[in-house]
């Protein structure tokens, strides 16, 4: 997958891009990554991409020219990498889109191409919306700026690209996957057995996996009731939890 982020702080993904099953995945070759500088965009001394909103009141806005020269930098950039040109997703992130969840990530996770485009101040003009696919939003609140939340949706997504992980059964039986219905996960144990008094349950320890199946199941559910009533009637009403009736993508 090849994956352009947009942004006016390029340098906060450097660890990011370089650590864990990210940064193996860009060594590999499996994620081909591109930074653009959205200041390389900006206008006069001082490489200014934000200005005062029409119409008055506090805080800048970002300007859709900037935005829109970087976002087509950041493609033309993926279309040198190897693997050729792939005209690439675009996505904005905004608390104003579409909340991200494990669906919005598998969807992702099938595109070739992705472009992330991270704003910040009072946001983005809102012609710059007409340029996007996609709108993304982490969550109902309010970050100072976009990075945070396009990590989160690399690494979601990512994790989800085929070869990415080594054990892809990692990716699969969890919360939200479909082999798991769409629910909370089951409680899990390890080692030690006995601690600070909390054993682990019997079930586990003994090799029935019929049993152990069985009850995994049944706290999967129970787990998703108490936790998130939401993903439960959903489950009951369709036989599955399907995360698209939370609002549509644009
Ligand atoms: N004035 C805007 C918020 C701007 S916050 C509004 O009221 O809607 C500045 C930038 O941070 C946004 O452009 C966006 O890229 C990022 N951001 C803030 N909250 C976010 C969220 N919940 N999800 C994704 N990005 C977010």
């Amino acid at each position: 997958m090849k994956l352009g982020v947009v942004t006016l702080f390029p340098e906060l993904f450097a660890p990011f891009f370089t650590t864990s099953f990210v940064g193996r995945a860009v060594t590999d070759g499996v994620l081909a990554v591109h930074l653009e500088a959205l200041r390389e965009h900006g206008l006069g001394v001082h490489r200014a991409v934000d200005d005062t909103p029409y119409g008055g009141g506090s805080g800048m806005v970002m300007r859709p020219d900037c935005v829109v020269q970087a976002m087509e930098s950041a493609e033309a950039a993926l279309a040198r990498l190897p693997g050729g040109p792939a005209r690439p997703h675009r996505v904005l992130l905004t608390p104003q889109g579409r909340v991200f969840d494990q669906k919005v990530a598998r969807r992702l996770s099938e595109r070739s191409a992705l472009v992330l485009v991270c704003g910040r101040y009072e946001g983005f003009d809102e012609r710059v919306r007409s340029f996007v696919d996609l709108e993304i939003s982490l969550g109902d609140f309010v970050l100072a700026g976009g990075e945070v939340a396009a990590m989160a949706v690399v690494e979601a997504t990512a994790r989800l690209v085929p070869g990415v992980l080594g054990n892809q059964e990692s990716a699969r039986v969890e919360s939200f996957s479909a082999s798991n219905r769409g629910l909370l996960e089951f409680p899990q144990f390890t080692r030690p057995l006995e601690y600070r008094g909390l054993s682990v349950p019997e079930v586990l320890r003994g090799g029935n996996h019929a049993q152990i199946d069985a009850w995994r199941a049944e706290q999967a559910l129970a787990r998703t009731r108490l936790r998130r009533p939401d993903l439960a009637e959903a489950l009951d009403q369709t036989g599955t939890v399907d995360t698209s009736k939370r609002g549509r993508p644009r």
